[in-house]
């Protein structure tokens, strides 16, 4: 048994700048497993961002396209039990004998090996074995081998042999297209104004942006009514409420600073380079954006500069941003970094 789901396919993973890299090299592994310098591929990135949709779309497109080759997709924490119960039952062997005649090998969370010094161990033996049969394995993790932490670093190595992959963030686009494709699939047409709602407000997760849809549908269904705008406010507050982190206006400021390179005094001083006078004015607008903080207020706490400054400086990221194609990076740039 496989254990791979069919649903979770490559068709239904929709492409965006935020997981091309990785979606592409999934594809070039499902074509040639184990012939790829890809091996391993290690696919990461935050939660609710498609990692186990990928890591099953590859196991589901090699069995399609090599029926013969056996392929296992299984949870790290599954791994590791099986492994703990060979242990008990004394039959270790049998358990690394079994995954070494393995062609495909997707090891879902790995992360959660970490500190766990005998399944690392026995994993490592398996993963030489593997590999050096020109078996392909596939990893996915929360987090870039870099900043895994207590895993043992000659299989920390192994990690960084093949490619890495980061899934991001969607944008705004790719979360449309999610949002469309998931009410396309499940038959349900939604008004333009409601998606769009959705998309600007659930930025962080996919998992989440299909859970809107479903909850919508459900309340729907369940109390007759008409998908509305007011029941996707209700809806996605709730989803938000959980997980939105606080902005405040300090926050703001690092990270404004440190988008440009400098420190917050600077940011704050009253010189009037260019450059520094934007990146204050834009520190002043995200304030204002993100915070119910009062122009006065967020002047006082900017560098001590009046109300009409505040504004002032609102006005002209607003301006920019429409005529100056560096600007509107800086904008768009920063606003991924406060609002993810
Ligand atoms: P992770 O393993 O990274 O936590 P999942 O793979 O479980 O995330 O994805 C969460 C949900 O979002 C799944 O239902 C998955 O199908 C969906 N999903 C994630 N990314 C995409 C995408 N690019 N296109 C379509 N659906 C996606
Ligand atoms: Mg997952």
């Amino acid at each position: 048994e496989s254990q791979l789901n069919p649903n979770y396919n490559f068709v239904n993973f929709i492409e965006g700048d935020s997981n091309r890299l990785a979606r592409s090299a999934s594809m070039a592994v499902a074509n040639k497993p184990g012939g790829t310098s890809f091996n391993p591929l290690l696919i990461y990135g935050g939660v609710g961002l498609g990692k186990t949709h990928l890591a099953h779309a590859i196991g589901v497109d090699i069995k399609d396209k090599y029926p013969d080759k056996t392929v296992l997709y299984i949870s790290s924490e599954k791994f590791t039990q099986q492994f703990i119960d060979s242990v008990k039952s004394n039959t270790r062997n049998d358990f690394i004998h079994f995954y070494q005649m393995i062609d495909v090998l997707i090891i879902d969370d790995v992360q959660f090996l970490s500190g766990k010094a005998g399944t690392q161990d026995v994993f490592f033996h398996i993963f030489n074995h593997l590999h050096q049969n020109g078996k392909q394995v596939i990893l996915t993790s929360d987090k870039a081998p870099v900043d895994m932490q207590d895993i043992e670093q000659r299989l920390l190595s192994r990690f960084k042999w093949g490619l890495s992959a980061e899934l991001q963030a969607p944008d705004y686009e790719t979360r449309i297209s999610i949002l469309q494709n998931k009410l396309y699939r499940d038959g349900v047409e939604m008004p333009e104004d409601i998606v769009e709602y959705i998309a600007k407000n659930i930025k962080s997760n996919v998992r989440e942006l299909e859970g809107v849809i479903i909850s919508m549908i459900a309340q729907a269904s369940f109390n007759r009514r008409e998908f509305s705008l007011e029941l996707a406010k209700q809806i996605v507050d709730k989803f938000v409420k959980n997980t939105k982190k606080e902005v405040s206006i300090d926050y703001i400021q690092k990270e404004v600073s440190k988008y440009f390179d400098m420190d917050v005094a600077t940011l704050q001083s009253k010189t009037r380079k260019r450059h520094i006078v934007q990146a204050r004015q834009l520190a002043m607008f995200f304030a204002k954006r993100l915070t119910k903080t009062s122009l006065a207020s967020i002047g006082n706490q900017i560098g001590q500069r009046d109300h009409a400054t505040v504004l002032h400086a609102c006005k002209t990221v607003d301006n920019l941003t429409e005529t100056d194609k560096q600007f509107r990076k800086y904008v768009d740039d920063l606003t991924k970094k406060l609002t993810f």
